[in-house]
C-alpha cells in the first residue's frame, strides 16, 4: 500500500522526466536529500509548476513509490524571491545547492541531522535574499560552508595541528593531503600540497565556525572582499577535494559570459 507523508523541503534542482512531468531534487527536513516526481508541471495551468522552481521552500504531501516518491500537494513557505533579482545571489545560491547535492548523498550523510541541515539551508537562503552587498553574500556562503561541514563531521579544526596536535600559532599551514592544519615544524616534513594560511584568516574562519549562523561576529563589518574571496576559494578547494568533485557552477557561469 502507498504511504503518504508530509515534510518541508527546499528545491535544489529540477529536470524533465517526460513531456508533462519533472523530477525535483530537494533537501527535506525529515529525510534529507530526496528526489520526487512532480506530475503535470509542464502544462500551462499547473499550480505545481511554480512551486518546483529552484530555492523555493515548500510544505509537501508526498506519496511513496517503488523507486521515486510523487508530490501530491505543495504549499510554498518561502520563495526567497530576492535571490532571483541579482546575479551574484543567484550564482552563489546555485553553488550552495551544488554543495548539498555533493555532500548529502548517502556517502557523506546518514540523515541523522537532516533537520539541522534543512535549517541551515533555509537560513542561508534567507540571509542571501536579504544581503545588501557582495561582502554580505560571501559571508553568508562562508558560514554555510563551515557549518555544513561541521554538521557532517568534516569540520576543520582551526586551532590544532592535525599531525602533532599542538596548538597552532602565527605560523600555520593547511595541508590538502591530510585535510588539516599543520604547525610550522610538521609543515617542514609535509610532502603533499600545503599552503600558508595567514593567522588573521585562521582566526576569522574559527570565529565563523563557532558563532551561530545569524549572530554577527566582530569581523562582519570590517572584513574586505579580498579576504572574503580568499577564504571562499580556500573553503571551496577543501570541499571539492573532499568529494573529489569540482563544483561546476562558477565554471558554467564564466563560460556563458565569455560565449
Ligand atoms: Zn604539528
Amino acid at each position: 500500500m502507498k504511504k503518504n507523508y508530509v515534510t518541508e523541503a527546499i528545491n535544489l534542482k529540477n529536470y524533465p522526466l517526460n513531456d508533462n512531468d519533472s523530477i525535483v531534487v530537494m533537501f527535506s527536513k525529515n529525510k534529507g536529500l530526496i528526489s520526487a516526481v512532480a506530475k503535470g508541471v509542464k502544462r500551462p495551468k499547473s499550480k505545481l509548476g511554480a512551486r518546483i522552481q529552484m530555492f523555493i521552500a515548500n510544505k509537501l504531501l508526498l506519496s511513496e513509490g517503488r523507486n521515486l516518491d510523487t508530490i501530491g500537494e505543495a504549499q510554498s513557505l518561502n520563495t526567497f524571491s530576492k535571490i532571483r533579482s541579482n546575479l551574484d545571489k543567484l550564482s552563489y545560491s546555485m553553488y550552495l545547492a551544488e554543495c548539498i547535492n555533493n555532500f548529502c548523498s548517502n556517502q557523506y550523510n546518514k540523515d541523522e541531522n537532516s533537520e539541522e541541515i534543512y535549517d541551515l539551508i533555509y537560513s542561508a537562503y534567507e540571509k542571501m535574499a536579504q544581503a545588501n552587498s557582495k561582502e554580505e553574500i560571501l559571508l553568508c556562503v562562508l558560514k554555510f560552508q563551515i557549518k555544513l561541514l561541521n554538521f557532517l563531521g568534516w569540520g576543520i579544526d582551526f586551532n590544532t595541528c592535525g599531525h602533532c596536535q599542538k596548538a597552532l600559532d602565527e605560523n600555520s599551514y593547511f595541508s590538502f593531503s591530510i585535510n588539516s592544519f599543520l604547525c610550522s615544524s610538521c609543515y617542514k616534513n609535509e610532502t603533499g600540497e600545503a599552503v600558508r594560511i595567514h593567522n588573521k584568516i585562521r582566526l576569522f574562519l574559527n570565529e565563523l565556525s563557532i558563532c551561530e549562523f545569524f549572530v554577527k561576529t566582530k569581523y562582519d563589518d570590517v572584513v574586505n572582499m579580498l579576504v572574503l574571496e580568499k577564504c571562499f576559494n580556500f573553503m571551496k578547494k577543501y570541499m571539492d577535494n573532499l568529494t573529489h568533485k569540482k563544483t561546476k557552477i562558477f565554471k558554467t557561469l564564466e563560460a556563458s559570459v565569455s560565449v
